[in-house]
């Protein structure tokens, strides 16, 4: 089960199905192995950046 990612600062969620292929990650792509440097696509937040997670679980 892939899980789904929402950004608290916009609201945009991260859909590992979808995933952020203009931004070179590839379909199927989990949560948690994106790049130590991927931004939200929306806000420019950066999900891992110094222990702030703007990132929180969505549950199903
Ligand atoms: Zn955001």
């Amino acid at each position: 089960m892939s899980h789904r990612y929402r950004c608290r600062i916009c609201g945009y969620i991260y859909n590992p199905a979808i995933s952020d292929p203009k931004e070179g990650i590839a379909p199927g792509t989990l949560f948690e192995r994106l790049p130590q440097n991927y931004r939200c696509p929306d806000c420019h937040a950066y999900a891992f950046a110094g222990g702030r997670k703007p990132f929180e679980l969505l549950e199903n």
